[in-house]
């Protein structure tokens, strides 16, 4: 009989073995038997496409009901749906495991049938999950020797591991399987581990912390929501120094103290830094807004924020919300930041689609401008110093602005 492996979640293809994307079919040919008496279902044995189906199906139910997480693939592609996985088997003996951009895939690399390994099919389907939420791989660039990318491996193996709830991952197919539950220790200095090793560290510390939960999934949901809190901020992203680790700051946010003594001693057991370095700095200001704070204006076409001191990627994350309200209602306007690269005390908004932007629309028109600081999905810079938004003196606190147009 033939079988078409398709479902709402992924499609399963055949490749011709000396390509890793030639995506030959999926109308797979197996040995199937009707079994006779009252069980009468198909039945045929296993096969690499068969397994694949399976356990990708298995993995996103699991984040569905652990994380209320859908994977969507973000870009335009043809004759699939965006929640499907494009998963290839028989990618050839260049080839373990492949992941990224809507796709799996799987090969025969060093003799081993990478394709029927649970661990590495959940492996890499945790590469793609990660990406609707980053908007790409941790680290978009791809340079195995930074923090970003050890990230990128060690979240994979996490969640894989998560999910079958043993630590070991890759066993029994691997010949050499990574162990999360290790005493992998970091040594201070530059960093410039290997991508698996690094990987190990944090999700090492990672699984430590997870032992001390009764209930696993609450873990396994502040190290996803942890995440979903970094990739607000802006990259690059990092685990291994106090002052730059901002997926210590959003692990904390996410935990919100509630186990703060477990993290440091699952980040300890690893030499990772567990205390958050102290800002640097006074937090800059907003000094002045134009068009005037509660003020009407007449056809602006940009808004500017002026500071008391420089902003830069230390300071500033571009959190800066716009909104109109008229009679159709009130909705965040999409816009672009430049920030003024002499004195770096100013940013420049402009709405992206000037008739959506700051035209009036019926007899008023408001605007509100908003600089979020010091809430949980906050401006924030790579060493942990956060805006004045609120002007107290004090790092954090929401800035608002209003003005309006009267047509
Ligand atoms: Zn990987």
């Amino acid at each position: 009989m033939t079988v078409r492996l398709e479902g709402p979640g992924v499609v399963v293809l055949h490749n011709s073995e000396t390509k890793s994307d030639d995506g030959l079919n999926n109308e797979l040919t197996l040995p199937g038997s009707l079994r006779a008496g009252i069980e009468n279902s198909l039945q045929w044995e296993a096969s690499d496409e068969v397994n694949v189906f399976y356990h990708i199906n298995r993995i996103e139910d699991w984040f569905l009901k652990t994380f209320e997480f859908a994977y969507e693939y973000a870009g335009e592609r043809e004759g699939y749906n965006q929640a499907q996985i494009i998963a290839q088997c028989n990618c050839g003996p260049d080839i373990n495991g492949i992941a990224g951009y809507g796709s799996l895939g799987f090969g025969s690399q060093s003799g081993r049938l990478w394709a029927r390994g649970a661990d590495v099919i959940y492996h890499e389907f945790g590469h793609n999950a990660v990406q609707p939420i980053f908007g790409n791989f941790i680290d978009p660039v791809g340079d195995p020797y930074c923090e970003a990318y050890a990230m990128d491996e060690g979240f994979a193996d996490y969640f894989a591991c998560a999910l079958t709830n043993d630590p070991q991952q890759g066993e029994g197919v691997s010949t050499s399987p990574r162990s999360l539950d290790n005493t992998m220790v970091y040594t201070a200095g530059a960093y410039a581990l290997e991508g698996y090793t690094g990987g190990l560290l944090i999700s090492g510390a990672c699984w430590d912390y997870r032992s001390k939960f009764a209930d696993k999934t609450e873990a396994d949901q502040i190290v996803f929501q942890a995440l979903n809190i970094m990739s607000a901020w802006p990259e690059p992203y990092y685990f291994s120094d106090p002052s730059q680790s901002n997926f210590l700051s959003a692990l904390r946010i996410a935990d919100g103290g509630r186990h703060a003594d477990w993290i440091d001693w699952a980040f300890g057991k690893h030499s990772l830094p567990f205390e958050e370095a102290a800002p640097v700095s006074p937090a800059p200001k907003v000094t002045s807004i134009t068009p005037a704070k509660d003020q009407r204006a007449y056809g602006p076409t940009e808004i500017v924020i002026a500071f008391d001191r420089p902003i830069d990627e230390l300071t500033f994350a571009g959190n800066i919300v716009v909104e109109r309200e008229d009679y159709k209602g009130r909705r965040a306007i999409t816009c672009d930041f430049f920030p003024d690269l002499t004195t770096r005390k100013k940013v420049t908004i402009k709405p992206r689609n000037a008739s959506e932007g700051f035209a009036p629309l019926g007899t008023q028109t408001n605007f509100y401008v908003r600089l979020i600081s010091g809430t949980a999905k906050a401006v924030k810079g790579k060493n942990g110093q956060k805006l004045d938004g609120d002007g107290d003196g004090q790092p954090g606190g929401d800035y608002k602005a209003k003005f309006w147009i009267i047509d």
